[in-house]
């Protein structure tokens, strides 16, 4: 297993550290730079207050009144830009691995802003009240943002499961990360996630028999069940992301 892949924050230093390093980290493989969702995540803020700029002098229809422009006061708010960009940015990290949800999650935001909390009932900032409801005039200007912002093109690279993220899956299923260990044991799950990473649970049974353990007929039939499940499971994903 090698790390390629290089998530900072923003430190460049620490970057061409590694990628620059010699001699090289490793021999045939360049360092990749990775793009953080808390980058992405500002773009959705930008992209409204450019909207906000750009629709200054525009004149609409509000009911009976005309009215210019679409932020300020009962229209959208700095406040609200905030509010969005921070539940856009949630709706790309709690779905890494699935383009779909991360999409269905982020039209929900602008379904909520626009009076429909069908879609959002399940999102705990959802109060299904509409006093976050913007008019429908401001909806209609910034609904472009979000048919930007959801773009496979954009998304895709958190929306499928890449290898690196289900390795760390299996390390913190043996060793949760909110909980402090001491270093035998996070080892012990490091060794554990790689053999089943590599090899499937199967793996560990070469451990058993080194430590001294029998390994009998109902312990290797568990282990391959195990492991039949994780393929099906794996190509069921796969199946659902395109
Ligand atoms: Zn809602």
């Amino acid at each position: 297993m090698r790390y390629t892949g290089y998530l900072g924050d923003g430190d460049s230093k620490s970057f061409r550290t590694v990628a620059e390093a010699d001699p090289p980290v490793y021999k045939d493989v360049g360092i990749q730079k990775l793009e953080c969702c808390g980058h992405v995540q500002k773009r959705m803020g930008k992209r409204l207050l450019d909207k906000i700029n750009q629709c200054k002098g525009k004149v609409y229809q509000h009911g009976n009144k005309k009215v210019k422009g679409i932020g300020g006061a009962g229209k959208l708010t700095k406040a609200a830009v905030k509010r969005i960009q921070g539940h856009y940015g949630g709706a790309i990290r709690n779905n890494i691995g699935s383009l779909d949800k991360m999409k269905t999650a982020i039209w929900a935001i602008w379904h909520h802003r626009n009076g429909d909390h069908d879609k959002c009932s399940g999102f705990s900032w959802c109060d299904k009240s509409d006093k976050n409801k913007l008019p429908s005039f401001v909806m209609e200007e910034i609904k472009s943002v979000f048919e930007d912002l959801s773009a496979d093109t954009l998304l895709g690279k958190w929306g499928t499961q890449n290898a690196n993220e289900s390795y760390h899956h299996l390390v913190w299923d043996r060793c949760p990360k909110a909980v402090f260990v001491g270093r035998d044991r996070l080892e012990i799950a490091v060794f554990d996630a790689t053999i089943v990473y590599n090899e499937g649970e199967s793996g560990r049974l070469d451990v058993f028999r080194k430590l001294g353990l029998s390994v009998g007929r109902f312990q290797k039939q568990g282990f391959r069940d195990l492991d039949l499940r994780r393929v099906k499971s794996a190509e069921n994903q796969k199946k659902n992301s395109n």
